[in-house]
């Protein structure tokens, strides 16, 4: 008998008839003789309108209570999903995080799986039950409950299946499996039969919603191999793993964009060591992740400073840098909205030109870039956000990956 781990996303777990599509397939893979462990989103826009409830009634939720409330989301669907199996006459019990034995630091609304106890969920699947678990949830050593950060579930299902041991761990979501680019944005973007973790993990992490990269760093460390795929159809999707056949002849794999991006100018600090180590301290100690930086140093003895940090932490970032700029002198500006377009694949350890080729794209349609960074298998850039699905589609067609073309 194989194990296998799914997980259901917000969309697929929609509405009831969406549920009880979902039980149907989770019916078949069990006739199949497969033994299942399910993991379940809360209904697609649910956690947006949760969020939505707290700040109206609060300006800054605390976060333990943000945890409480977000939680509620997979508690519905977990409980629904397994009473549409009961329905269908299949034995299946739904499990909370904690229930599960998912356990995690304190780290409220973006905690970490520290371990998971097995023990619970092997007992009902030795009794011959589907096991649906909540994803995005966990609870940490005093027992309080906490989530994993957006696009959670993911991670959840990945961590189940390496505690597991499943042969298969299957995600299964409302496109085809992973593309060249969002294909809600580039109607030409086309699938990937295979992807490496790294590619994978760059384009999840430049904001490609498709996978959650913490999730794609956990199936990385503990060599999960995942597949993505559609819940609407029987279409074999995208197999995620170490290697991949022809990794070397593509030189661009994917095209990314993340709009969930702010720039923020820090100008006219005193040039002298130490400015930027104080800048960038305070922001750390405020928990605020940095993307982007850019310095350049003016004339008379003052630098500016330009980044990106997420746009959820605008607001905080410019509030933490107004003490310490006092002290550095200078002043605090956040830019109008921005996004990040970036370009991602591992042949560029070993080929030229694709800086070259992206900026020149680029420029022929009249998209100004305003910062830009480079990693190993990566090029981004930062543009603004009124151009972002235009610059997607101009710099997918400038490096072939088109239906028609293959890559180059
Ligand atoms: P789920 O609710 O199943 O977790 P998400 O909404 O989190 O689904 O992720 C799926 C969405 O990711 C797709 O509907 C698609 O618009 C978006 N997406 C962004 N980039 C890509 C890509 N490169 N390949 C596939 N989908 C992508
Ligand atoms: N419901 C959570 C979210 O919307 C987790 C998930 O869908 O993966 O972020
Ligand atoms: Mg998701």
């Amino acid at each position: 008998m194989a194990r296998i781990v799914q997980k259901y996303g917000g969309t697929s777990v929609g509405d009831t008839d969406r549920i009880k599509h979902v039980a149907a397939r989770i019916k078949a893979a069990r006739d199949a003789g497969n033994q299942l462990v399910v993991v379940v989103s809360a209904r697609a826009g649910v956690t947006n309108q949760l969020i939505a409830r707290a700040k109206a009634v609060c300006d800054q939720p605390s976060e333990r209570e943000m945890d409480q409330l977000l939680a509620v989301g997979e508690q519905e669907t977990i409980a629904l999903t397994a009473m549409a199996l009961h329905g269908l006459g299949v034995a299946a019990a739904s499990y909370t995080g904690a229930q599960a034995g998912i356990l995690t630091d304190q780290v409220h609304t973006k905690a970490k799986i520290t371990t998971i106890n097995p023990q619970p969920i092997e007992k009902d699947l030795a009794a011959g039950k589907v096991v649906i678990v909540a994803g995005f949830q966990g609870i940490d050593r005093e027992g309080q409950v906490t989530t994993l950060g957006r696009g959670g579930s993911d991670l959840t299902a990945i961590a189940l299946a390496a505690a597991l041991q499943a042969v298969k761990c299957e995600i299964y979501t409302d496109v085809d499996g992973v593309y060249t680019a969002d294909p809600r944005v580039v109607p030409s973007a086309r699938m990937l039969p295979e992807i490496s973790y790294d590619e994978m993990l760059e384009l999840a992490s430049s904001g490609s919603k498709v996978m959650q990269s913490r999730s794609v760093e956990f199936a990385k460390k503990y060599g999960v191999v995942f597949e993505v795929r559609s819940s609407f159809n029987e279409n074999p999707g995208t197999l995620v793993k170490a290697e991949v056949a022809y990794m070397e002849k593509v030189v661009v794999r994917g095209v990314a964009v993340d709009k969930d991006q702010a720039k923020v100018v820090v100008s006219n600090i005193v040039d002298r060591p130490g400015s930027a180590a104080k800048v960038f301290r305070a922001l750390a100690d405020a928990g605020i992740i940095v993307d982007m930086i850019v310095q350049n140093v003016g004339r008379q003895g003052v630098a500016n400073l330009t980044f990106t940090v997420p746009l959820g932490d605008k607001a905080s970032a410019v509030r933490t840098l107004r003490p310490v700029l006092d002290e550095v002198g200078g002043q605090v500006e956040v830019h109008k909205p921005i996004a990040k377009l970036s370009v991602v694949g591992v042949g560029m350890k070993t080929h030229s030109g694709v800086a070259a080729t992206l900026f020149q794209a680029l420029a022929e349609t009249g998209i100004n870039i305003q910062l830009i960074s480079t990693s190993e298998i990566k090029i981004s850039v930062v543009i603004d956000l009124d151009r972002a699905d235009e610059a997607a589609r101009v710099a997918h067609e400038a490096f072939g990956l088109g239906a028609a073309g293959a890559g180059k």
